[in-house]
């Protein structure tokens, strides 16, 4: 083995002598734990069910952490994450590290153990849970929250603080993967997350709540953070990497004082420690000089979302410091052009030396699919302009042989190739799909007639009740459902056969809703595996990846769809099964589509357009279905955004400019019908306030919305805001087992119609009733419209 030369340079500034070594050019902020079988998962559910123990479960971790350094090691990256690894969730691992565990748990305050773990995770219903084993003293419990982490479709655990709180070094978890790691030979940075993220991202509990200043923990917090990393120097570490991606949010004044505070200390905890903080996500704007003030060693920036901010980052950087380009997008699935990666890398290499300047991706790979060797399935020319995070790792490795001026011409060109091949694909650009979206007139964005009118059509040709009941669109995906999808995928069920068992499906559930007396019916989502995933099947412009998992939160994956072109619809998607429904009753059917907007956040987007722009032509095709649907005979569509929230920036700044074309492209879809059209959008795990005129400018005709569990709360934000269109507050908690009475209904009813006009009103579930079962969905939605009549005979 050939050793790198050893350079080793010495800048003093005042009093802090530094030594920056130019044998690490290359890093990894973090890998996908969740192995090339998804093996994590079925290992953690494993043991959850007892046909694991404790040893292997442990054993298996073990084995996927040494698979990812091998593979890192294999690509070439010279410094390795370690303690990226968790068997649920790394801001979870971390307050089991500090012993930050709710009262409610029943932990002992000593020793930490996996199953505390999976209980705070996981919560607990109060007979004998199925992550421990039999004499537990753990108690009942509700899981922590779990929250998106950042604008990404990962979920971390809420850290939750109280008055009470008092952290403590407890666990062990970073020590022993960085021993773990250190026996096989590598050189490892451990990760942790960084304390004013860990305490700007949790949650204050308790008594007194409202009053109380988390930042009053800092101390404390301050005080196990340097245990930590004098406890990782004692073991040899010579690189920690803290991440601090909150330096991408809008800071208050208190955060501000936090960062200072401890970072003077963690800056000196442990001489001889070096320490990288990261930021990413987001470009740091006001936040940079205070990121770069930081007394620390290294400082990795996100090139892909904040490359525009170079130039400030190389005016200002400190002589001390080296500096990580995260160059390689963590966050999507594209090839890295690598003329633009150099393009950055060579004007940093220019202003810092390339013995400061590191490649990295922009962020943890956690968030990409594990590698492009598990598509065989997959076209090969799409394949060609695609990179996983095995991909990445090349890449990064590349970029930095370039940065030593050792790089291979030959590569450069292979990929200049691939990103032509991709800029000019015919597969890619299609002329009408542009030219219908150059066409667009402002009059498209708007219905015919203010809604005060379409309410009067609408109401005079549906001849709905007062408090119309209805649902939100799915019913029970019963195994047999799945089971039969599986069967005709596989080829073992004819198109015939399947279709022929939806439609009994169908008619079942229109039968169930016909009798029940729900006023406008559904036809009840059997034929689709997902909402988006069924809608992108049959768009232009998508493709699917066979095992593109990707973890959403603990043992739940998702394998989002990939938009690689200009999107059109070829045919009408769900005309049939809604027509088909519609005759067998008499009752209006509402139609049931995805909106543009959902269909863009759960999937990987194309990077070389706006993605204002690739919504707006997914919303064209969802409106050739609206009209598709009115023209056959439907007299209500529900266009679904539940993720129309979780796109907002992650600036303030940022939420009006993202707003306006999400809610254009929700009107560009909606706006092809008559006025007599009713259309309906259903919205769920969101807060409403802060959007709400944005809600209200979607000009829905209904909006369904998640309040039941906010015990009508949720409402609010619509009452303060005086909303003017037709609103069903759920008052029916589909994510619980649970069956709601009549009473308790009517009950939530009554609290809307207190502040909510009665003429406004509907009735109906939280969201989709996929996830339960008939037994319960029948005598729940029975309840639903007899608090409906109820309200109807009171005045
Ligand atoms: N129509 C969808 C359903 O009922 C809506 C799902 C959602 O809001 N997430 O399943
Ligand atoms: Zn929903």
């Amino acid at each position: 083995m050939i050793h790198k030369t050893l350079w080793i340079v010495y800048i003093g500034t005042g009093d802090s002598c530094f030594v920056a070594m130019s044998d690490i050019y290359t890093h990894n902020l973090g890998y996908p734990r969740i192995g090339q079988q998804r093996e994590l998962k079925k290992a953690t559910e494993s043991y959850w069910h007892g046909r694991l123990s404790g040893e292997e479960l442990e054993a298996a971790g073990r084995k996927l952490r040494e698979q990812g350094w091998a593979t890192q090691k294999a690509a070439g990256i010279d410094l390795i994450p370690c303690n990226d690894f968790t068997f649920y969730d790394q801001m979870l691992d971390f307050s089991c590290l500090i012993g930050n565990v709710p009262p409610r748990f029943g932990w002992k305050g000593e020793g930490m153990d996996l199953d505390t773990l999976f209980l705070m995770a996981r919560g607990s219903r109060g007979e004998a849970h199925d992550s421990c084993d039999a004499g537990c003293t753990h108690q009942p419990a509700f899981a922590c929250e779990m929250t998106k982490w950042f604008d990404t479709n990962y979920h971390y655990l809420v850290p939750e603080f109280q008055a009470e709180t008092v952290f403590k070094l407890v666990g062990d978890k970073v020590f022993r993967e960085f021993q773990e790691a250190q026996a096989l030979g590598y050189r490892l940075k451990p990760v942790l997350p960084g304390p004013v993220t860990y305490l700007s991202l949790g949650k204050v509990q308790g008594t007194g709540s409202e009053d109380f200043d988390r930042f009053s923990l800092l101390g404390g917090l301050a005080d196990v953070y340097e245990e930590i990393l004098q406890r990782l120097a004692s073991l040899g570490a010579e690189w920690v990497q803290i991440d601090e991606p909150v330096f991408g949010l809008d800071l208050s004044a208190a955060q501000r004082d936090a960062v200072l505070e401890v970072w003077a200390r963690l800056g000196k905890a442990a001489p001889g420690l070096k320490i990288l903080v990261t930021s990413y996500f987001s470009e740091l704007r006001e936040n940079l000089p205070l990121f770069l003030s930081l007394p620390v060693q290294a400082l990795h920036f996100d090139a892909v979302r904040g490359g525009g901010e170079l130039d400030e980052i190389l005016a200002g950087f400190p002589q001390d410091k080296i500096l990580s380009l995260g160059v390689v997008d963590g966050r999507n699935i594209w090839k890295n052009d690598f003329t633009g990666s150099l393009a950055l890398l060579d004007k940093a290499k220019a202003a810092v030396g390339a013995e400061r300047l590191w490649v990295a991706p922009s962020c943890s790979l956690q968030h990409s699919p594990l590698t492009l060797a598990n598509e065989p399935g997959l076209d090969a020319e799409l394949k060609e302009w695609m990179a996983f995070a095995d991909q990445k790792l090349d890449e990064v490795v590349t970029l930095g042989r370039f940065v030593q001026g050792r790089g291979d011409d030959e590569v450069l060109k292979v990929n200049q190739d691939a990103i032509r091949s991709r800029r000019e694909s015919g597969r890619i650009h299609r002329a009408e799909v542009k030219a219908r979206l150059l066409g667009v007139k402002a009059g498209d964005y708007n219905r015919q007639s203010p809604f005060a009118q379409r309410q009067a059509v609408q109401s005079r040709k549906l001849q709905l009740p007062e408090f119309p009941t209805t649902t939100i669109g799915s019913f029970p995906q019963t195994a047999e459902v799945r089971a039969m999808r599986a069967r005709w995928k596989k080829g073992e069920l004819s198109t015939e056969s399947y279709e022929v068992f939806l439609q009994q499906e169908i008619r079942h559930c229109v039968a169930f809703q016909d009798e029940a007396g729900i006023d406008m019916p559904v036809h009840g989502e059997f034929e689709r595996n997902d909402m988006v995933e069924y809608f992108g099947e049959q768009l232009e412009g998508f493709a699917f990846t066979q095992n593109g998992w990707v973890q959403s939160y603990g043992s739940r994956y998702v394998k989002p769809p990939v938009i690689f072109g200009d999107v059109s619809r070829p045919v009408p998607m769900t005309v049939r099964w809604s027509e088909f429904a519609q005759s067998l009753t008499e009752r209006p059917m509402k139609g049931m589509l995805t909106g543009p907007v959902t269909i863009l956040q759960w999937s990987f987007v194309r990077d070389d357009q706006p993605r204002s722009e690739t919504t707006r032509q997914i919303a064209l095709a969802i409106r050739d279905e609206v009209t598709d649907l009115e023209a056959a005979g439907i007299a209500a569509i529900q266009i679904d955004e539940p993720a129309i929230r979780e796109g907002l920036p992650l600036r303030r700044s940022d939420w009006a400019a993202y707003l306006d074309w999400a809610v254009g492209a929700f009107r560009l879809c909606a706006s092809g019908v008559r006025d007599e059209t009713q259309i309906h959008t259903h919205m769920c795990y969101a807060e409403f306030n802060d959007i709400i005129d944005a809600i209200a400018a979607l000009d829905a005709d209904v909006i369904t919305i998640e309040t039941s569990r906010s015990n009508m709360e949720l409402l609010e934000a619509f009452v303060d805001f005086k909303y003017p269109n037709e609103i069903g507050p759920g008052v029916y908690d589909i994510h619980s087992p649970r069956i709601p009475s009549v009473d308790e209904m009517v009950n939530l009813m009554r609290k809307a119609e207190a502040v909510i006009p009665r003429a406004q009103l509907w009735i109906n579930p939280d969201c989709g009733l996929k996830t339960r079962g008939w037994a319960e969905v029948k005598p729940a939605l029975l309840h639903l419209v007899a608090a409906a009549r109820k309200l109807r005979a009171e005045k």
